[in-house]
């Protein structure tokens, strides 16, 4: 039997309650006989790939799912998320002639922190809040939303066969490290257990987490002494942390303390969310009170999770506007304070969805929008990230 849960000592936030904890030291203890899902080499060249970003010689893409559904992970699933992926890398290099490091949202989000726990239901009755499909099922009944740790076990199997469908690396214009460009996968790292199953040991005494080479801490679950940044910290790989604009200098400092001590160039990415109403303020105080220190890490921009409104028929949606705004204001705070803008992180589907709306009236809409598929937050159709994609590219080399 796993003792996996009793490891975990410090205060974590955004837990399931999963009720058959039975269940859930039966599923640890077979997650944590099963082979690593990516190796530490996969990891270690990521590393390297990000290094290049934190020079200032590269470019981070990353993108996909807010919450990805076991049913859209099909093979033929993820091909086509990894395909818009490499569609969005491919453009900005072509444009800049900066290579492009690619990383997915997508073999593994399977996991959402929320800020409420219960969702109320039109008729007035209320149901727990979905967690994403490692933990509860979306539709909104009792018994969908009740958590099931078996499905701890689905989320492994499909990352396991997504990365077998990933395996092949692209030709490209050509990346930092090589004429191919690997897919990389990442998720927000908010299953403690899961995570915890997954460690693995690395060739310097260490360990790695073996569930995607690139994790992130949410912006809920990044207090620096609780059990989130405990388990980033005691990992090698690659690690992102998202930074809201409430985050004051003395935060960023304590992630920097915990997370990369040693300063090491890739290492450590900070994932600005701002919003495109406060970026323009918070983010020059942030960099201002961090000093010379801003240096240590890559800082990239998700110009999404600040941008979050409600249309008139009660939909999530975000306004293209927002988003763009929210990406020239971080480029230009960057450029003033002699930082490289690292990249850029984007919800997005590979389908002509009806999510994010083109400009702020057509939240005014009281029908609701036509084609929204997403199970938590709204994505960018192609065109729409493509839009994102041609105004970063041009800040790039501007
Ligand atoms: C997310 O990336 O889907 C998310 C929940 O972001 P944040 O932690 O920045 O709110
Ligand atoms: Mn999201």
């Amino acid at each position: 039997m796993s003792n996996t849960r009793l490891l975990i000592p410090s205060r974590a936030v955004q837990q399931p309650d999963w009720t058959r904890w039975d269940d859930l030291d039966r599923v640890l203890a077979e997650l944590s006989g099963r082979p690593a899902l990516v190796s530490e080499e996969t990891t270690a060249a990521l590393r390297e790939e990000l290094a290049f970003v934190a020079r200032g010689t590269a470019f981070v893409v990353q993108a996909g799912d807010c919450a990805e559904l076991f049913s859209d992970s099909t093979p033929e699933r993820i091909r086509a998320k990894a395909t818009a992926l490499h569609t969005l890398g491919d453009l900005f290099e072509s444009l800049t002639k900066i290579p492009v490091v690619r990383i997915g949202r997508f073999a593994g989000q399977y996991a959402k922190p929320r800020s409420n726990p219960w969702e109320q239901l039109p008729d007035g009755s209320r149901v727990p809040v979905y967690r994403g499909d490692a933990v509860n099922g979306a539709e909104p009944t009792a018994a969908a939303r009740q958590p099931d740790p078996h499905r701890l076990l689905r989320a492994y199997e499909l990352t396991r066969q997504a990365l077998a469908e990933l395996r092949t690396p692209r030709p490209t214009a050509g990346t930092v490290t090589s004429v191919l460009a690997p897919t990389y996968i990442s998720h927000e790292a908010l299953l403690l257990e899961y995570e915890h199953a997954l460690l693995r040991s690395d060739t310097h005494g260490g360990r790695y987490a073996s569930s995607a080479p690139f994790l992130w801490i949410g912006e809920r679950t990044r207090q620096p002494d609780h059990a989130h940044i405990d388990l980033a910290a005691a990992i090698s790989n690659p690690v992102g942390v998202k930074v809201g604009p409430d985050a004051s200098a003395a935060d960023v400092t304590a992630l920097l303390d915990r997370l990369n001590p040693a300063a090491r160039p890739g290492r450590l990415t900070l994932i600005v969310r701002m919003g495109a109403q406060r970026i323009g303020t918070a983010l020059p105080a942030l960099l201002d009170g961090l000093g010379p220190r801003a240096a240590e890490a890559i800082w990239m921009t998700d110009p999404m999770h600040g941008n979050t409104r409600t249309t008139a028929a009660g939909q999530k949606s975000r306004v293209l506007t927002d988003v763009l705004a929210e990406v020239q204001t971080f480029f230009t705070v960057m450029r003033a304070h002699g930082l490289h803008a690292g990249g850029l992180h984007l919800e997005s589907a590979p389908d002509d969805v009806t999510e994010c709306v083109a400009s702020p009236a057509d939240l005014d809409d009281e029908t609701p929008l036509p084609r929204y598929e997403s199970a938590c937050d709204p994505r960018l159709n192609p065109a729409q990230a493509e839009e994102v994609v041609r105004l970063a590219a041009s800040l790039a080399v501007a």
